[in-house]
């Protein structure tokens, strides 16, 4: 059986679907509270297609068609094919920003307390080691230190991509935006999921111990 086309309906379908459950997930988590953060999933490269969350929508109730499939930039191309038609977030843009960097599948954005926390105690950038769990996000347990970046906030996407840009450290699948949250990607939906719940995880550690 040959996979679906890049941006078909079932396509569409099966990465609402993945959406939906993730989102729900989060909320669950109590890490995208009311109708905050925004997650995405790679329908195509060449060119660009990408599914993300729609806005303004509670991210415990997301529906299969509750996504917005959008361009390089973040502009929507199928704002229509749900019903009601569905917005994207402002922020879609900066996943097609963090797909176009780093090549990854999946992009997740949470808006999470240790994260806020975190990049409000170390605004240049959070330092980690000697830890089992970096082994998590591709790193070593002993021996190593592996700085999460921190960038400042923007409501201008174009800037906070600019940021994010000059701040990613290759290897490290994930960026904290200060006094808001935490953007993680991964090769695909489950291992950016993986690498939130690590990341996350890692954040509160380093905050409890101060
Ligand atoms: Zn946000």
């Amino acid at each position: 059986m040959s996979a679906p086309e890049a941006g078909s309906k079932t396509e569409r379908d099966a990465a609402g679907a993945t959406l939906a459950a993730e989102a729900a997930r989060f909320a669950g988590l109590g890490w995208m509270r009311g109708t905050s953060g925004n997650l995405s999933v790679v329908l195509g490269r060449e060119p660009l297609r990408l599914a993300v969350t729609a806005s303004g929508l509670d991210k415990g109730e997301l529906a299969h068609d509750d996504l917005v499939v959008v361009d390089g930039m973040g502009t929507p191309i199928d704002a229509e094919a749900s019903t009601p038609p569905r917005r994207p977030s402002a922020e879609a843009g900066l996943h097609a920003r963090v797909v176009a960097l780093t090549g990854a599948g999946a992009v997740f954005h949470v808006h999470t307390v240790s994260a806020v926390l975190a990049g409000k105690r170390w605004p240049d950038g959070i330092e980690l080691r000697d830890l089992e769990m970096l082994k998590g996000i591709g790193h070593a347990a002993h021996d190593e230190t592996v700085v999460i970046p921190v960038i400042a906030n923007s409501q201008d996407m174009t800037e906070l991509g600019d940021r994010l840009e000059a701040a990613l450290v290759e290897g490290v699948p994930a960026v904290v935006v200060a006094s808001h949250g935490l953007y993680v990607w991964g090769k695909d939906a489950r291992q950016a999921r993986h690498h939130v719940e690590i990341v996350e995880w890692l954040l509160s550690y380093r905050i409890a111990e101060g």
